[in-house]
This record gives C-alpha cells, structure tokens and sequence, in this order.
C-alpha cells in the first residue's frame, strides 16, 4: 500500500463535490474517495487498486499514459451491478505520485437518450390499433350507413372502449418513462411496507371485485405488529401493488382466491407474494414478462384491458428499491410473483 497520505481537509473537500472522486498513486492504488465514489464503486476502496473496480486499461500505467497525453480524453464505462449506470472518467495529474479521477454519472442522460428512441418506436405502434378501429366507426357512423340506433350504440360503446384503451396506454407510457429515467435514484423516505399493501387490498375490494374472486391477506411472519419499513417510494410501492393484485385477478379462474402472503425468513428482508389461480404462464415466457408490450396472449390481455406495462413499470420501480421479483407458474393451477424487499431499522 502506498505510503503518501492525503490531509484531511481534502478529504471533507471531496465530499462536498456532486461528482464521485477517487484519488489514488501513480500505481492505481487508492488513497481517498468520496461517498459519491462509494455509492458508484461499492465499500471498503483503500489501499486496493482502482482497476479493480473500473474496467479501463489506461489506468494501469497512469504516469506513462499521463506523459503520452492519453488523459486529455475522458473515458466511460458502465458499472456491473444491478443499476448499470453509465459513468465518464476524467484522470488529472496532481503531483508526480498522485492522480485525481473524477467520476460523473451520466445514467439519466443516458436512460433519457434510450426511453427517447424507443418510445417513437412502440408508442406509435401501439396507438395505431386503438386509433385505425376508431377511425373505422367515426368514418361508417358519418356515412350514414348505420341506420339501426342499436348498432350505432354497440359501435359508439366500441369506441368508447377504444379510447379509454388509448388514455390507459398514454397513462402507463408516462409512467413507465418516469420509472425508467429515475430508476438510478433511490428514494429518501423510510415507509412501512404493510400500509400500502393493505391501502391496495382495501381499495381493490371498494371497487368490487369481478367474477367472485375472494382477496385474502395473510401476515405469516413471528411478529405481525413488526412495521416492516423499507427505504421507498410509498405512491411507486402502491403502483407495485395495484398492477400485480389487478393482473392476479384479471388472469384467476372464476371464483378463486387471490391472496397476498407477507413472510419473513431472514432478518434482513421481507417477502411479498401475490398468489393467484388461472390459465398461468408456460415457463418459456416467464423471463419476458417484465418486456414492455410483452403479453402471453395479446387479444387476452386486450379483451380484459391491458397494456402490456404494467410487469415493465414494476420491474422499474424494484430496481429503484433494489427489491428482486421471481415468478413461478403451473399451467392451469397456481401463479405467484414474490418480491423480496431489503428491511431497514426504521
Ligand atoms: P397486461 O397489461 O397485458 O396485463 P402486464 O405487463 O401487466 O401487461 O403483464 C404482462 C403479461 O404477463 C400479461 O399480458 C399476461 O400474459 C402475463 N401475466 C401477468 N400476470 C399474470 C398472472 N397473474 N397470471 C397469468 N399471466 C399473467
């Protein structure tokens, strides 16, 4: 380990900066690092090499490259674990045993470039179905060929269906966009897991439920009147909820139950499941479920009004939350989507 030392007050220096900072000696070997750099990199940095943790071969030999100008360009990589997020290194020699690399995260502006370019395409795709049925009707009531006043009503109902399919799809796109771009910034509040979920049960039922299904919670862990808090997004942890119980109930037989299980293994975390009983999903598909637009059976999915974003807006909103999802099926029999959500003191 390198014997230079770095005072004090650049240490403090550095944690005011936006950006993350690491500065190590002309071997690469770490001598401070702000929290920015923490957050970015993971713990416990000094005294380890920086190329251990940024793939970027110019910073193996940091004094020569420095001598053959090589730094007067900036570099990026993009970081391996669940967030990827996009990072721009700039490498500036302080002194002839020292170097400062600068860390700025461009994950926003990166998602944003990505949601952009995508969303033309799906969007566009997407609203046309809605729209081409739409303009159909208007064009064959204006024709007036339409003479009976009970087609015309079946077809106005058509079309009402159509467009309030068209402002699900915007609504969802909006929210998928925001989820997707703010994915990388974690939430500053501290929630108790159970109140939303019991705020989406009793909201679900108030609506009343279709085709006699029963919505059941059950608390199975050792203490029930534990709160439960997880670092979160309460509205973003509603919508989690809302969009898993209301497919739960739309893809469930007849008379089912659909129940919400809360279990407890570890201290650590929590486990959600959303259990229900219907036609399921083969296994094939079970990894392309949070896919936007991916549906198993599209004209289903269409006849009982989805969008195909639901399962995408969620599988965001759990990254925000670094909350994991599995999802397991038997065909014809039961369907569970479990989230594990990391617990926090308080
Ligand atoms: P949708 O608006 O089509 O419901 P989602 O993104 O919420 O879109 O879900 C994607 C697809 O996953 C659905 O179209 C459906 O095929 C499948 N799916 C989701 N939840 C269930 C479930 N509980 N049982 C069976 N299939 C499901």
């Amino acid at each position: 380990m390198s014997k230079k030392s770095i005072p004090n007050n650049i240490n403090n220096l550095s944690q005011l900066l936006e950006d993350g900072l690491v500065m190590c000696d002309s071997f690469g070997s770490i001598l401070l690092y702000n929290n920015l750099a923490k957050q970015y990199l993971g713990d416990n940095l000094k005294g380890k090499n920086i190329c251990n943790f940024v793939p970027i071969d110019e910073l193996k030999d940091l004094n020569k490259n420095n001598n053959d100008g090589i730094f007067s360009d900036q570099f990026s990589f993009q970081t391996e674990d669940v967030l990827k997020r996009s990072l721009v290194l700039k490498v500036k020699k302080i002194d002839e045993d020292l170097f400062s690399i600068l860390l700025l995260d461009m994950t926003l502006q990166r998602n944003l470039e990505k949601v952009r370019r995508d969303f033309v395409a799906n969007v566009s795709h997407e609203l046309r179905s809605p729209l081409t049925s739409l303009v159909g009707f208007i064009e064959t009531l204006l024709n007036g060929d339409v003479k009976d006043e009970k087609i015309q009503k079946k077809f106005l109902n058509i079309m009402d269906e159509e467009a309030k399919r068209m402002n699900r799809l915007i609504d969802d796109i909006l929210s998928l966009s925001k989820v997707e771009t703010e994915e990388h910034i974690t939430p500053n509040t501290s929630i108790s897991i159970i109140n939303p979920i019991q705020y989406v049960i009793s909201s679900i039922k108030e609506r009343g439920l279709s085709k006699n299904h029963n919505l059941i919670f059950e608390d199975l862990r050792q203490n029930v009147n534990d709160p439960c808090f997880v670092i979160g997004d309460i509205d973003e942890i509603n919508q989690v909820f809302v969009n898993l119980l209301e497919n739960a109930i739309k893809y469930s037989f007849e008379s089912t139950d659909v129940v919400v299980r809360i279990e407890q293994h570890i201290q650590e975390e929590v486990v959600i499941s959303v259990i229900n009983k219907g036609e399921g999903i083969p296994e094939k598909y079970l990894d392309r479920l949070t896919e936007r637009f991916f549906r198993v059976d599209k004209a289903r999915s269409r006849e009982l009004g989805g969008t195909g974003l639901g399962l995408a807006i969620v599988k965001h909103i759990l990254i925000k939350h670094r909350a994991t999802m599995n999802v397991s099926s038997i065909i014809n029999d039961k369907t569970t989507f479990s989230i594990n959500f990391p617990l926090t003191n308080n």
